[in-house]
């Protein structure tokens, strides 16, 4: 059984950095699909700028025409923090206890994984497949309880991936294309268009609803 990744985000908005990342694991694994996964209240940051329906909005307009990454709106209909575990949770609700799950995350996010709630769980419902941009540092801190998940799961193989339903760490090299939502939100707040750093259905959907002014 091929295994599905998850790919969760604030997406305020989301951007060819998202995108193209996603695509490439999708892929390099050979992923069932990608499930994109809009967080209704970021636990580690300030509060988005738009509504949550309204960056749910924003992804499926920039998934428009394509099928290997979906949208996932679970955490928009879930009370509260938005909780990686519990989204997972939920996942293996969904797709039962066999089907092979991989936690997609950015090296910074990885790094800061212990701030994360309840976070060796993670490793119990999924793998958790590390984005690598060329120039970032792996920065694991050495005797950290992190630096020991890595050690004992950490795998280079990728086929291990879908073999097991969740447990391994996998690091796979992505396209470092130097985007961010933060800058896209304030180049629109300077009046500049957004143009080329995200799908235009993403920036027709911006004008039309005034975001980010
Ligand atoms: P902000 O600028 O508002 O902090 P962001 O652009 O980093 O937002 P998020 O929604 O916070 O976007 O990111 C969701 C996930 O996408 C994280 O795992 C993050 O590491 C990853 N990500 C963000 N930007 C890029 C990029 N340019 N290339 C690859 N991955 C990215």
């Amino acid at each position: 059984m091929r295994a599905i990744g998850i790919f969760g985000g604030t997406f305020d908005p989301i951007h060819y950095g998202h995108l193209r990342s996603a695509w490439e694991v999708y892929q390099a694994l050979r992923l069932q699909e990608i499930r994109m996964v809009p967080c209704r209240i970021p636990p580690h940051r300030t509060h988005p700028a738009v509504t949550p329906e309204r960056r749910a909005e924003l992804v499926a307009a920039a998934l428009a025409g394509q099928t290997a990454l979906t949208l996932d709106i679970r955490e928009l209909v879930r009370e509260g923090p938005s909780y990686t575990v519990d989204t997972l949770v939920s996942l293996r609700e969904e797709l039962g206890y066999a089907t092979p799950m991989c936690l997609i995350v950015g090296s910074d996010a990885f790094f800061a994984l212990e701030t994360w709630h309840q976070w060796p769980r993670l490793f119990e419902l999924a793998h958790v497949v590390v984005m690598h941009r060329a120039g970032a540092r792996m920065r694991v801190t050495p005797g950290s309880a992190l630096a020991a998940a890595v050690e004992a799961r950490q795998t280079t193989c990728s086929e291990a991936l879908h073999l097991a339903p969740a447990g391994h760490i996998y690091v796979q090299a992505v396209t470092a294309l130097s985007i961010s939502a933060s800058q896209i939100r304030a180049l629109i707040q300077r009046g500049e268009r957004p143009q080329y750093l995200t799908p235009q259905q993403v920036i027709n959907l911006i004008t039309l609803h005034g975001l980010y002014l």
